[in-house]
């Protein structure tokens, strides 16, 4: 009973809460140097069953294609090749391209078997939609000739390579498969899920994530004039009571996560959260800092995207030192185990 209670709880806190928090979280500015996406939600957390699975085929998934507007079949192998490629540079190096090919499949899975045809919420029908802030971002094959021009060839080989050598590997806990959220850059250190999400899940934990920093976008600012910063704030608290003469010392209580990022803090009469201050100033990531220059407020803004699961610039650094995909996502999914779909099948049966 206890044990359907939590999976009740699981379930909504996937469907509802978890989609409605990264849709908030998501900052739609990217340049083709920055990983295309945040965070992939998942429906059902780690008490995913696959049971499920016998009666369906799961190589084949239904792709809600946003702006074709129609649902498309496309093979669960071919679909992990177009989200590897719109998620991550193929710049990367080819352990990292791995690791997101494993979370990639692990998502749709989860979203296939959870949901059966309703994966996604926004498109009956669909198991998921090529929406980055919705669901999961992917691209065509005659997308990624536009993208990558005259290095096409060279690119797709490199993904389709990083793609077959991981085939059907999906990531799991306590036998079931895991929510693989995940972003840009941690700014040096990924948060424990509940000082996101409220939500304490086992395999979402801080860790380093040392190597981040040549990473163009890894510290940013965003500069405006004192009156803007405060009218930018009163549109979204009308009663806030802010002096501009003295601005920052009336910036306090500012209470921080463990890596770093912002969770509360005070500006003027009013308490805003990191989040909050992230959408209202269109910030890469809740950890920042506020400094006086003149007339203006410089926000220095320290990594990109909401900071759980796996760093893509930290996964691009392990490669880089001679680690593999599965050392890679053990290294930020703690505890995790990384099987075949069809050998996760036969423990549930
Ligand atoms: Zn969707």
């Amino acid at each position: 009973m206890k044990y359907a209670i939590y999976g009740v709880f699981l379930i909504f806190f996937s469907l509802i809460i978890l989609p409605s928090i990264i849709v908030f979280g998501f900052n739609p500015h990217r340049t083709s140097s920055t990983p295309e996406n945040e965070v992939k939600l998942i429906d059902g957390g780690n008490l995913v069953k696959v049971d499920n699975l016998n009666n369906k085929d799961y190589h084949t998934v239904s792709v809600f294609i946003t702006n074709q507007n129609k649902i498309q079949k496309i093979d669960l192998e071919e679909y992990v090749k177009g989200v590897v490629a719109a998620e991550m540079p193929a710049e990367f190096e080819i352990e990292a391209l791995k690791a997101q090919a494993v979370t990639a499949r692990t998502y749709v899975l989860s979203k296939e078997i959870v949901l059966g045809g309703k994966g996604c919420q926004l498109h009956p029908g669909a198991d998921v939609c090529t929406d980055s802030e919705h669901c999961q971002a992917w691209q065509s094959e005659e997308e990624l000739r536009q993208k990558w021009g005259e290095n096409f060839d060279k690119y797709y080989v490199k993904i389709s390579q990083a793609v077959a050598d991981t085939e059907e590997l999906v990531l799991v806990y306590n036998d079931a498969l895991i929510v693989p959220a995940y972003h840009a850059i941690s700014g040096g250190k990924t948060e424990n899920s509940e000082d996101v999400w409220q939500s304490k899940i086992p395999y979402l934990r801080s860790v380093v994530s040392p190597g981040e920093e040549v990473a163009s976008k890894y510290k940013t600012t965003v500069v405006m004039s004192k009156e803007e910063f405060i009218n930018k704030l009163k549109q979204k608290k009308p009663s806030l009571k802010l002096d501009n003469s003295d601005i920052l010392n009336q910036i306090k209580d500012i209470e921080r996560t463990q890596a770093g990022h912002i969770k509360t803090l005070k500006i003027g009469n009013m308490t805003f959260g990191g989040e909050e201050i992230r959408e209202i100033f269109d910030l890469n990531s809740t950890n920042f800092n506020f400094e006086a220059q003149g007339n203006n407020i410089v926000i220095t803004v320290i990594g990109y995207g909401h900071g759980v699961g796996m760093s893509q610039y930290g996964a691009n650094a392990l490669a880089k030192q001679g680690k593999k995909f599965d050392e890679i996502l053990r290294y930020y999914y703690t505890g995790v185990e990384i099987v075949k779909i069809e050998d996760l099948l036969k423990i549930q049966h």
